[in-house]
């Protein structure tokens, strides 16, 4: 498992199909969509696959060989499995520089480069850090201050070295200890979505909770319709519907994972200049062409707050951000090139 999920923080809704035309016109001797729709949990939340195809074998085997590519990616990338690739690596923290798969090279280095834009807000070695944290959460009270003090140490990611000619990774501070869960899932969608393009299903989307990536939209549709709860999932008004596809989307905020304490919240997404928890209560969706720039820019738009995320995702000309924050006066929202949310009537909930 890469990270505890216990929150869906964007559900999916979608309008009725109707197959026009143009997109009849793809397979002509099979006019009929059949909509199908396959759950797993992997990487400690819900995945959902939904997708349209004219046969029921194919929409089977391709979801299958889909989950098959999060299964292996959770079993490189997971920080609860002692075997996996990430932890295998942390274990010989401090050692020389080490060979690491493409997939493991690709989302490190991904993370490295939102580090450095982002001044740090994103840091995926801010392990020893989130460890202390779930304890707390478990026990209900406050990391110890020593303990944090010392966890803190071991962030940084400047001591996370990677050398993209020998595709190495290099840990400098025994201890250290990398945690994916701001980035992988997304990476993770953006994968199923290529496995499922390559068997020649196009019209699909990939939900691991709120990290969604898709593909061609449903027959007839103009995008697939997500809805997004931003902080109070009770509050079903409040629900923003966004058409989407061709790219992804990602909800980041505290729902659900979080402690509270003497009437403060600490989110599960850590300031890793301080070593503790946001308490800032929002909840900011980030769309990006790729899932996995979607979900790690919204967990680091959520460290960075309204006014240097907006400017953050300025540096991104294919993304936009919906920042929502509770106020003593109530919800504010900040957005930057968000998709215009229409008043759509779904007919359907996922
Ligand atoms: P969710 O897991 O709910 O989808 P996020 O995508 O925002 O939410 O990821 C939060 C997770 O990312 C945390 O549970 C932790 O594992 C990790 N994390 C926490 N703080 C940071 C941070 N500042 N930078 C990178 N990863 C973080
Ligand atoms: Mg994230």
């Amino acid at each position: 498992m890469i990270g505890k999920v216990y929150r869906v923080a964007a559900l999916l809704l979608f309008a009725a199909a109707l197959v026009s035309p143009a997109f009849s016109r793809e397979n002509p001797r099979h006019p009929e969509w059949t909509r199908f729709e396959f759950t797993q949990v992997h990487m400690g939340t819900e995945f959902k696959i939904i997708l349209y195809t004219h046969d029921a074998d194919a929409a089977t085997q391709a979801s299958n060989a889909a989950f098959n590519r999060i299964s292996t990616l959770d079993n490189i990338m997971s920080d609860y499995n002692p075997g996996s690739e990430l932890m295998q690596l942390c274990q010989r923290a401090g050692g020389p520089p080490e060979h690491i798969s493409d997939d493991l090279f690709r989302v490190l280095s991904q993370a490295q480069e939102l580090s450095q834009r982002s001044s740090g807000a994103f840091d995926i070695t801010v392990g020893p850090v989130v460890r202390l944290w779930r304890e707390a959460r478990a026990q209900r009270q406050l990391p110890d201050p020593d303990g944090l003090a010392q966890a803190l140490k071991l962030v940084g990611y400047k001591n996370l070295r990677l050398d993209p000619l020998n595709r190495t990774a290099e840990l400098l501070k025994p201890g250290m200890l990398l945690d994916l869960g701001g980035i992988a899932k997304g990476y993770a969608a953006d994968q199923a979505i290529a496995v499922l393009e390559d068997r020649g299903i196009l019209r699909a989307l990939v939900a691991g909770a709120g990290d969604i990536a898709a593909g061609a939209p449903p027959p007839g549709e103009r995008g697939w319709v997500i809805g997004i709860e931003p902080l109070d999932p009770q509050d079903k008004s409040a629900t923003l519907f966004i058409r989407l596809h061709d790219g992804a989307v990602s909800t980041s905020g505290d729902s659900e994972q979080h402690l509270d304490v003497a009437g403060v919240r600490y989110s599960h997404i850590i300031n890793p200049k301080t070593g503790f928890g946001l308490t800032g209560h929002s909840s900011v969706t980030v769309v990006a062409a790729k899932g996995i720039t979607a979900d790690s820019l919204a967990t680091a738009v959520s460290v960075l707050g309204p006014w240097r995320g907006l400017e953050l995702i300025k540096t991104y000309p294919d993304a936009g951000v919906l920042f929502v924050v509770r106020t003593g006066r109530g919800l504010r929202k900040y957005e930057l090139r968000f998709p215009p949310s229409a008043l759509l009537k779904p007919t359907n909930n996922f």
